[in-house]
């Protein structure tokens, strides 16, 4: 909750009959038009408020006085309702919380039966929080109790407040508006810090980091002088603070160059994706099979080693091949290691992204130029089959390893690295078009390029 409306105090005192001093505030929460107003009652100091001393309250609850009276109304200064943030932990009842924030036994029941009335007490959950309002006083006797607010969801806001003869309580629903925003930037280091410095929200920048993931190695790729540009939806409420950030419509990378858009898409109900400018799937999947012409002689799990003679697992699948035979990376990526790496004779492994990595062993000979660091491509010839290490034999021993993992390459669910057809690729390209147009708006920019450093 944001009770940045609450600083909003007016505070008038009047002289009557030079004796009576009244002072009348009106404390507004968060006011918009149609949310009740958080005013109070006079607070009178010396006799009460007489009808003669209130003046007329326009339609937002403040007092309105006449010209002429204004000399009169030394504007004096009370202090601001106080906010007491209590943090409910587990087994805490409403009762306890009230009185445990100094509010009276016999007060507290009456607070709890008419919060009852807007929210079920004992549905507010641990680890939330319940804010308490309560009026300093001028003398030594206790702060009063002015009204609470507690916020079940970050849609919904119960509140209670004095009344004249109690409480009363309500539950307010927040209106959610989506609007878009854009960002772009210049890259000096990485995406993550160009992102915050062009004020793109984190989570934004871990969908956008994510979107791409299958496509960019970030601890490799970016270069200085890439460039990003991003259309992004959030929701937020009617004082205009974001309450949670939707997804990324569009976005753009410029690296060495080359640019990569992406576009949100629904493939389905609930299936949204990213693709490309050509309708291809962001999300890359990874080949099962590497190797053309080759018959899978061994598959992952446990089984007695050719070699050793003992039972082993086996993390990975053998294709049987002859000697030669040339070796595919599986998917896009960067080689993260190639070399002599034990039993596993001459190896490769790619990193594809900061999820999946595929590695390939015995291999008779690496392809040239397949050195860490190197980007491949998915197809790209890495090696050729052959028989080092501990091995019986010419075959490829493939591994797919999933956050560091050997997986079951015939079984592991990789995304499927779809290709739009058809109507739906029809339907894309307007979509995406569309998008386009709006990222220019938005930004005044059409393209990446054009973005000044
Ligand atoms: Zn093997």
């Amino acid at each position: 909750m944001n009770y940045r409306g609450l600083a909003s105090i007016a505070v008038l005192s009047t002289a009557v009959l030079g004796a009576t001093v009244v002072l009348f505030d009106v404390i507004k929460l968060n006011h918009t038009d149609n949310e009740p107003t958080f005013s109070m009652a006079p607070l009178s100091l010396g006799n009460p408020a007489s009808a003669a001393t209130l003046r007329t309250r326009n339609l937002a609850g403040n007092l309105v006085v006449d010209e002429e009276d204004a000399p009169l109304l030394p504007a004096i200064t009370i202090p601001e309702p106080i906010v007491k943030t209590v943090h409910v932990k587990s087994g805490a009842t409403l009762s306890g919380l009230l009185t445990g924030a100094g509010i009276e036994r016999v007060e507290a029941a009456r607070i709890v039966t008419t919060f009852s009335e807007a929210f079920n007490p004992r549905k507010i959950r641990a680890g939330q929080n319940l804010d308490l309002f309560f009026m300093p006083s001028d003398d030594d006797s206790p702060d009063q109790f002015v009204g609470l607010a507690y916020e079940p969801t970050v849609l919904r806001t119960v509140r209670v407040k004095r009344i004249d003869d109690g409480f009363s309580a309500w539950e307010e629903e927040k209106v959610l508006t989506t609007e878009r925003y854009e960002a772009h930037g210049r890259i000096d280091d990485s995406l993550y810090m160009a992102g915050v410095r062009a004020n793109l929200p984190v989570p934004v920048l871990i969908e956008l980091i994510r979107a791409y993931s299958w496509d960019v190695d970030f601890q490799r790729s970016i270069r200085k002088g890439d460039g990003f540009a991003v259309l992004y939806e959030a929701q937020h409420d009617e004082s205009g603070e974001i309450l949670a950030y939707g997804d990324i419509l569009f976005a753009e990378l410029e690296l060495s160059g080359d640019k990569l858009p992406i576009y949100q898409f629904k493939t389905g109900e609930d299936l949204v994706d990213y693709f490309d400018d050509k309708g291809r799937s962001a999300k890359k999947t990874l080949m099962r099979t590497p190797i053309d012409g080759a018959r899978l002689s061994s598959g992952f799990g446990n089984r007695k080693h050719p070699v050793l003679g003992y039972n082993k697992m086996h993390k990975g699948v053998d294709f049987a091949a002859a000697r030669g035979t040339p070796i595919y990376a599986a998917g896009d990526g960067a080689i993260d290691y190639a070399g002599w790496q034990g039993g596993y004779g001459k190896y490769v492994r790619i990193r594809h992204n900061g999820e999946y990595k595929t590695a390939y062993a015995h291999m008779k000979s690496i392809a040239s130029g397949m050195k860490t660091g190197k980007r491949v491509r998915q197809g790209q010839v890495i090696g050729y089959v052959g028989t080092t290490g501990r091995s019986t034999g010419p075959h490829l021993h493939y591994e797919i390893l999933k956050n560091g993992r050997q997986v079951n390459p015939m079984k592991v669910k990789m995304p499927s690295g779809q290709k739009l057809k058809g109507e739906d690729l029809e339907r894309f390209l307007a979509v995406a078009g569309q998008l386009d147009k709006l990222y220019a708006e938005i930004s005044g920019d059409t393209t990446v390029a054009q973005i000044e450093p």
